[in-house]
Formats: structure tokens, sequence, C-alpha cells
């Protein structure tokens, strides 16, 4: 993390200087705005951090809700959301405040007696190798009060504007309208109508409203796939058990009362318990009855049975009801009408897509939904990309639902489906052996890095993937440990890439890296450094050098042999008011936890270019000498500022 640029300053070097637009500026709604938000869920408020991050960018965020979320709702953290959560500078907090879910255990009716439940399984719940981050559990409502804060203390000092519901919008046709939605909202107080209605114009609105999203019905997109619904109880509890996995994550399947999903929650003694009530089985199902929490506690002790569960307090409970629904586009533009219209409205998360809970991926793929969007509206808001650029959020994450669905209706049918009895002679219900190794087949998925997006103006076809096995084009790239050669330490090459809307440029050093004059990394990085490259004739003139792409280098190199002022001028450049060096772009191996060269299998011979979007998903593996490749693919993407000078 780098501070004190332009001045030292007393005090907390993380709470960024509030932007001149800001001062004096009142909290009240704004008439007209860049990007309008609606909904202050995990999604919602992604985006407005990803957002604030652009100061000139005015971007407002509404809610009908009279305040935050306080309890309940979704609480499983993938790996992937760590990740994204340490590009916005939250992710240790995270990780210390939750729950890590390390181990997994698996009961099922014991073989010698069916009434009962024993433990036939215990497995490691995420391999190391997944992410350098865990798999944590923490409240929702956590989760959005960290980004709640970063948005405070952002420069632009965004808060969004609760008690606002949006009722209406419409999309002007005037060509030169550049504000050209319109979205009436309806003041709340008290879960009333309270006062007029106002209309607030934006060039984007993004629909971060929720399963029943009243913006997808304004673009007419719907949610299509099973209309039936699943119940599933839930409740935050703090009871008194004999059960021993009470502080594992555990799946818990009787032989006729259902099934439990145990989630230990954060703290040490709070714990979530899904219970399945769909069970059209056995003396305890509760199908079409209005459900309390008593019958909720009384069915999970029948499936518990021989152990039992008392609870003492509840932190929160519910019916939580759901379907596998999706829209066929997260966007305004029909199909046919993509190569002559450009997006205005989005949706993103439940807005846009539906699931159960047992994945536990509801809150992990709707951030990632903003978090695709976010860079996409900020570059093209703030004119370094074409706005072509954002008809492939809808492409890219709408076939991540579909994969979530259908992965979601398999796991779900496998936890509703009772085990197998021993010796049945008709091989009805779930044999425990494929139910085990289904849940350890899909750990890259359920971590969240399993995404691969496919080949579009920001994703290349990977012909010199060969270069750099470990690091997938389509894939988000897979931090490993280095060594910062500046100062020597210990650091994660990925935790670079912040949100801040740059594309990384990882220029993976061949054998004779800088050491060897006339050579091919030397001779890249004064490309790199020219008037041709992308580096500067996509970035404006008087920003920070790295603003738009970000070039960093990993040598071969032990750190302690090489000068750092012996490194090509575009790995030390020269930045804000004083003009100072920006030492920390060179990283060298770190043979004590791995070499990378070696992890990430990039080839030693031959070096490569991992070129990196703003989201952290690899673009393109190019070889060093391909530099004319470099500046084309990114021409298709981004505006060129300056004037190609040959
Ligand atoms: P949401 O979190 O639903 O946020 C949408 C926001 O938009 C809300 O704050 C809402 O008030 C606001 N909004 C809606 N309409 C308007 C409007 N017209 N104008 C202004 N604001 C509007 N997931 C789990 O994994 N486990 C659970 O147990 C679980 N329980 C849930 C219980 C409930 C009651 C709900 C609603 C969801 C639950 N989920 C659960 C799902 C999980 O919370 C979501 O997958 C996740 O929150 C999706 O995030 P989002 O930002 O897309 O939408």
């Amino acid at each position: 993390m780098q501070f004190y640029l332009n001045g030292y300053r007393p005090g907390d070097p993380l709470l960024h200087e509030a932007h001149p637009s800001v001062a004096g500026s009142s909290n009240d709604l704004p008439a007209e705005v860049d990007v309008l938000i609606v909904g202050c869920g995990p999604a919602g408020l992604i985006l407005a951090a990803q957002l604030a991050r652009f100061p000139e960018i005015s971007t407002a965020i509404i809610d009908r809700r009279e305040g935050p979320l306080q309890v309940g709702q979704a609480d499983g953290v993938a790996c992937r959301t760590v990740e994204m959560f340490e590009a916005f500078g939250l992710a240790r907090r995270l990780v210390d405040e939750a729950y890590w879910v390390n181990e997994v255990c698996f009961w099922q009716p014991d073989p010698d007696d069916q009434r009962r439940i024993t433990r036939t399984g215990r497995v490691r719940d995420t391999d190391a190798e997944v992410s350098e981050f865990p798999h944590v559990i923490v409240n929702q409502a956590r989760m959005l009060a960290y980004l709640l804060e970063q948005l405070e203390r952002s420069a632009r000092r965004l808060s969004p504007h609760y008690g606002l519901h949006a009722t209406g919008l419409s999309i002007g046709s005037r060509a030169d309208d550049d504000h050209p939605v319109a979205v009436t909202v309806q003041p709340i107080r008290g879960g009333n109508a309270a006062g007029d209605p106002q209309t607030i114009r934006a060039r984007y609105v993004v629909g971060c409203d929720g399963a029943r999203s009243a913006t997808r019905g304004a673009i007419g997109r719907e949610l299509i796939g099973d209309a039936r619904n699943v119940s599933w109880g839930v409740m935050d509890v703090l009871c008194a058990t004999d059960f021993p996995d009470i502080r594992r994550k555990c799946t818990i399947q009787s032989a006729d009362s259902g099934s439990i999903v145990l989630i230990p929650r954060e703290g040490g003694y709070l714990a979530r318990f899904y219970v399945e009530l769909d069970v059209g089985r056995g003396s305890g199902s509760l199908v079409g009855r209005e459900v309390t929490l008593e019958q909720i506690v009384a069915t999970a002790n029948r499936i518990l049975r021989p152990y039992t569960v008392e609870v003492r307090d509840v932190g929160w409970w519910s019916v939580y009801e759901i379907g596998q629904r999706l829209c066929s586009k997260f966007d305004d533009v029909p199909v046919e009408e993509m190569a002559t219209r450009l997006p205005r409205v989005f949706l993103a998360g439940d807005a846009c897509h539906t699931h159960s809970a047992k994945a536990g991926q509801g809150m992990n793929v709707s951030m990632a939904d903003a978090f695709n969007l976010g860079w996409k509206l900020a570059a093209v808001l703030r004119g370094v990309a074409r706005a072509e650029l954002l008809h492939t959020y809808s492409e890219e994450r709408q076939r991540v639902a579909q994969e979530l669905i259908d992965f979601d209706e398999e796991w779900s049918r496998m936890l509703s489906t009772p085990p197998r009895r021993p010796g049945d002679p008709d091989g009805i219900g779930m044999d425990p052996e494929e139910f085990r190794s289904y849940f350890l087949s899909h750990g890259r998925y359920t971590a969240g890095v399993a995404t691969t997006y496919g080949r579009s103006m920001i994703t290349a076809t990977g012909d010199s993937q060969h270069l750099a096995v470990g690091f997938t084009v389509g894939m988000r790239f897979h931090s490993a440990p280095v060594i910062r050669l500046a100062d020597a330490k210990p650091v994660q090459l990925g935790h670079v890439a912040q949100a801040d809307g740059a594309w990384r440029l990882y220029v993976f050093s061949d054998r004779g890296g800088p050491a060897e004059p006339g050579g091919r990394f030397r001779a890249l990085c004064e490309f790199l450094a020219s008037d041709r490259s992308p580096v500067t004739r996509f970035t404006p003139v008087d920003a920070d050098p790295d603003s738009v792409i970000d070039v960093r280098a990993i040598l071969q190199h032990d750190h302690r042999d090489i000068e750092l002022t012996s490194l090509p001028t575009v790995l030390l450049p020269r930045k804000g008011r004083f003009g100072l060096v920006d030492c920390e772009k060179v990283f060298c191996p770190d043979a004590d936890a791995g070499d990378i060269f070696d992890v990430r299998r990039v080839d030693r011979g031959d070096g490569c270019m991992v070129l990196v979007r703003p989201d952290q998903y690899i673009s393109h593996v190019l070889p060093l000498d391909a530099h004319d490749e470099l500046a084309g693919f990114l021409g298709q993407v981004l505006l060129a500022l300056r004037p190609a000078v040959r």
C-alpha cells in the first residue's frame, strides 16, 4: 500500500482526501449522476465501492430500506470473494473476524440403525493451492458494513440514500441526451410513502435490487426457470448441543426427516442451521404450512437424532424460499440490436439470477457481477475505453450464472436425495461416496476460482498459453509469493492489483532479464516507455503513468543480485507533484515460499507478458517480443488518447 506521494499528512493515511466537488455539497439526492445504483445489497455496494475509487465519477446509491441491513441473509464468503476484498483493502479485517471453513464433515444414517445419524466422512474444505485466502463465513450485514465504511472514507465520501424506493424507469431516445435514463423514486418513512416522488437522471443505471427487481421489469427482462420455490428454514442460533461437529461445517442427511447444512459462524459460538422443510416423506413434512421457529428447531432435532440441539438464543431466523431462475440477458439491449445500440441499464446479483443457498454462492456471485461491471463503467465514463466494452458484461456474467444454476440444481438434488440404505435391492437413494466425491471435485468451483471467460474483445485465445501454463487466459490471476526487489519484502504478487481500474501487465523476464543489454526484456521495456507503447498512448496526459496500464516485472534473479537503479525507466516511473520514483514495481522469486516461475509454470527460457484486466482476470499471454500484438489487442478496448508515433 502506497501513500504520501504528494506530501506527508499526519493522521490515518488510508482516509482519502475529499475530492473538491464534495466540499460543500449537500447529502440530498442529486438530480443528475453518472451512475445510479438501485439497491444496497452486496452487488450494489461492491459496485459503489469500485466507482468511489474515481472521484471524477458521480454516483448515487439508493435503497428502499430505511437503513443498513443488520441481521441475516447470506454468510458464505468464497476464497475468490476474499481475493476481491483484498483489492479493496478489506481482506485482512474480513479474515480476522470470520469463521474459517477448514473442514467439512458428512453425516448420514448409521448403516446399523437408520434412525440414527453417524459421521461418514471428514474432508479438508479447500485445498491450500486454490487461493492464498481461506473460505470464510461472516454475516452479510458485516460484509456490507465494511463496504459502507470504505465508501465513507473514499475521496467521493459516498453514502447511500436510504428510504428511497425506485418505482419507475424510462430510457430516452434522443441522441444528444447524455443522461438518458430517468428513474422515479418514492421516499419511504416508517414503511409508508412519505412526500412526493422525485426523478433522478443518469447516464447509466444498475439494478442491484434483488430477486424482486423493479429495474428488471422496467427493461422488459424476466427471471426464467424453475417456478418451484424450495423452502429452507434458516436460523442463526446460540445453542446447547451434544452434536460433536457443531464447530465444523457439516452436511447432515437423515433417513426420513430431511437434511441440514450446518455452518458454524464467526465469534466461536453462533451457528447457522439450514433445515430442509420440503420433505415429502415421513411425518415431519412442513410443506405448505405456516412455519414457525419451533417447528424448524423440532425438525432439526429429528434430523440430528441421536443428538439434540437446545436453542438458547436466536440471532435471526427465516424461511428462505427460492427457485433457480435466470434472465436471458443482464442489460437493456436485445441481442439483435447489439451491433447498433449500447447498454444504458444493467442488472446484477439476485436481480438477474436466483438459486438456492445450499452452495453458498448468492452473495459471492452477486459481488462478482458487480466487480465485473464496475471497472467497465468506470473506464467508459473516464473516457479511456470504448463503450462497446459494456456489452461484455452481460456476455460474461450471464454464462457464469447459467453455470451456477446448473451446479445448484445438481447439488440441491443430491442434498435432498435420501442416502441409499444398506442392502437396498432397488439401489434407490444417493451413494454416500458419490456425494462426497461430487463435493470434493467441485471445490475449485465453490471457491469461486473456476470461472473462465470466453474469447472476446478483452479475452484472447491463449495461443501462447504454453509460456505461462499456470496463468490461464480467461481465468483469474492466481497470486503467488514473490520478494519485492526494492525493500526485500515478501509479498503476494496478485495483491498489487488493487480495485483502481488499471490493467496490469506482468512482464516475466526471460533468463537474461535486465542484465542482458539488447535482450528481449530490455527491448520490451524500451518499447513500453516509447511513444508507440500502449502505456503511453492510452494514458491521459498528466495522469498517473500507471492509472490505465500498470507495468510490473518479475525477474528470475535473486533480489540481492540486481541494483534497483539499473532497471529500465518504465519500471521506475516518476509520479506525483514531486516527480518521485515508484520503486515498488519489480519482484523476484521467493525461494523459501516457492519460485513463482516454477509454481505458475512460466517459461524460464522465453519469459512472457501476462496481461490482466482491472478485475484480475487474465486477458492475454504474449511472448516478450509481441509488441505490436499487445498494442493491437489493447487498441480494441482502450481509446488512444495520444496519437501513434512511428
Ligand atoms: P439483495 O441483497 O437482495 O439486495 C437488494 C437490495 O435492493 C435490498 O437492500 C433491497 O432493499 C433493495 N431494493 C429492492 N428493490 C428496490 C427498489 N425498487 N428500490 C430501491 N431499493 C430496492 N442467501 C444465502 O446464501 N443464505 C440465506 O440464508 C439467505 N437468506 C436470504 C434471506 C432474504 C430475506 C433474502 C432477501 C436473501 C437471502 N439470501 C440468502 C440471498 C442473498 O442474500 C443474496 O443472494 C444476496 O444478498 C444477493 O445480493 P444482491 O445485492 O443481488 O441483492
